[in-house]
């Protein structure tokens, strides 16, 4: 089992290296820890097996249930905006197949993921497992109400689109946290937001234009 993750981990080595040049370095990713996440975790684990050749692609794919996995740029470029290192603790709403957590996980010191497909929930907590991450907690549920056990959260991070940002989420963000979410109507283009706290008050930036698949509630 190990050494065949890890011989196929060998056969992607130099797409995922490429992905990292031109699909991240060259849009203006700068922060090395992100990049050096996007260098390691392996992304073709983290997609069904009939995409697995496409897994370093510069594009979403499907993951079932409707979901996809984010874009490698947009998965680097959110993890950078969020100004990860090992000191911080991390909640993501939206585990989908447990990428982005990966990549998290490799820059923070803690990631809290809340999945609201409970399939995607138990396969992702399942792959982050097999994969060796202890410092990832994953858990069905509807992620707006935050996970308010474990918080205050030096970051989070939203990777489906929300008409609004959620409260319990900006009430759970820590003293200097950073919140990105990307904000609009589900199925167009929505807009990648940051908001900082900063003594209490909510600093509030507009990112970049995004498309994402829609915030659900249970
Ligand atoms: N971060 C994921 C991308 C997942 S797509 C990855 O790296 O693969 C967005 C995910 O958000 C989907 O799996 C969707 O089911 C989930 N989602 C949507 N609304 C949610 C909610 N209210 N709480 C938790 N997850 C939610």
């Amino acid at each position: 089992m190990e050494s065949s993750i890890l011989q196929q981990d060998d056969r992607f080595a130099a797409a995922r290296e490429k992905m990292v040049t031109q699909q991240i370095i060259s849009r203006g990713v700068t922060d090395e820890p992100t990049l050096q996440a996007m260098r390691k975790v392996p992304r073709h684990l983290f997609v069904p097996k009939e995409y697995e050749s496409e897994a370093y692609d510069d594009n979403p794919l499907p993951i079932g249930y409707g979901q996809t996995i984010s874009q490698p740029y947009i998965v680097a470029y959110m993890t950078e905006v969020a100004k990860p290192d090992h000191s911080k603790t991390a909640l993501e709403i939206g585990t989908g197949s447990g990428y982005q957590a990966a990549v998290l996980a490799e820059t923070v010191k803690s990631v809290y993921s809340i999945e609201i497909v409970p399939e995607l929930a138990s396969e992702s907590a399942e792959r982050l497992k097999k994969l060796g991450y202890k410092n990832i907690t994953v858990k069905h549920d509807d992620g707006y109400k935050g996970w308010k056990e474990f918080s205050p959260f030096d970051i989070i991070l939203v990777t489906a689109a929300a008409d609004q940002i959620p409260q319990p989420l900006i009430d759970q963000l820590a003293d200097n946290g950073r919140l990105v979410i990307p904000v609009g109507p589900p199925m167009a283009v929505q807009e990648l937001i940051l908001l900082v706290k900063k003594n209490g008050k909510i600093e509030k930036s507009r990112l970049t234009f995004v498309r994402f698949v829609p915030f659900k509630r249970l």
